[in-house]
């Protein structure tokens, strides 16, 4: 079976317990024994953001027991920097709890996962990766913002974006606690998010991405998607003192 890993939880004193995401889109638990001994050789199966075959039991869905792998993919360019791990925690944060409840299922989450991952480790644009990824969570989850007209009237000419509205407001129906107001490029780079794709990266990578894009996604996800990612406050941290 293959699958990224997404999660480590302790269990008793040497084990740990690893979720990943498998290839059809599903969460699935591994029961490493002796993984947190430094001299186990089974460590080195639980590294998160890495992509492995694991063998898995017949017998139980649950909660399979590791009896070894292989590893596919490493991603050993992502503890390079402060700022990749922020995203990569985000992203791991993301992945978890679109996982929570094993009945809904996202097609394509995978894909999309190891794309953000790959792109994390060997490119320097974190911030176009954690947003495009964003934008597919907002998607997957069925809450898209509407950037093409006027949330209330489907009026053309846009001023600003409201969160708990859905999406872009006219200067008519603009309101005091609408975001990015008549900031044109901050819009127009939030469009650009919502309407592309990681087959589209390429050609985003020359745009700055506006960290107040990424704010009002990280909104959408916890008002719309009852996501609150708690990871975002590190990255937060480090945007700042990056500036100053
Ligand atoms: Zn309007």
């Amino acid at each position: 079976m293959r699958l990224i890993l997404f999660k480590q939880i302790d269990y008793k004193d040497n084990d740990l317990i690893v979720n990943g995401l498998d290839e059809n889109d599903q969460r699935v638990s591994f029961l490493i024994r002796g993984a947190k001994k430094a001299s186990s050789k089974s460590a080195a199966y639980s590294v998160l953001g890495n992509i492995y075959d694991f063998i898995c039991d017949e017998d139980n869905r649950q909660m399979h027991r590791f009896k070894g792998g292989d590893l596919v993919k490493a991603n050993h360019h992502i503890m390079d920097s402060l700022l990749k791990i922020a995203v990569f925690n985000c992203l791991l944060e993301l992945v978890e709890k679109l996982c929570q409840d094993d009945e809904m299922v996202f097609p394509g989450l995978y894909m999309n996962f190891s794309k953000a991952l790959q792109l994390l480790d060997q490119d320097d644009h974190e911030l176009l990766v954690l947003g495009l990824f964003m934008a597919c969570a907002c998607e997957m989850l069925g809450i898209k913002p509407q950037v093409d007209s006027c949330v209330c009237c489907d009026e053309d000419k846009i001023v600003a974006l409201n969160v708990e509205q859905g999406g872009f407001v006219c200067q008519k129906h603009h309101q005091q606690e609408d975001r990015l107001y008549q900031d044109v490029e901050a819009l127009r780079m939030f469009r650009y998010l919502n309407k592309a794709r990681f087959i589209n990266y390429e050609s985003l990578r020359s745009l700055d991405i506006d960290i107040s894009c990424l704010h009002c996604l990280k909104q959408f996800l916890k008002v719309h998607g009852a996501i609150n990612l708690n990871s975002y406050e590190f990255l937060i941290s480090i945007t700042k003192s990056a500036i100053n």
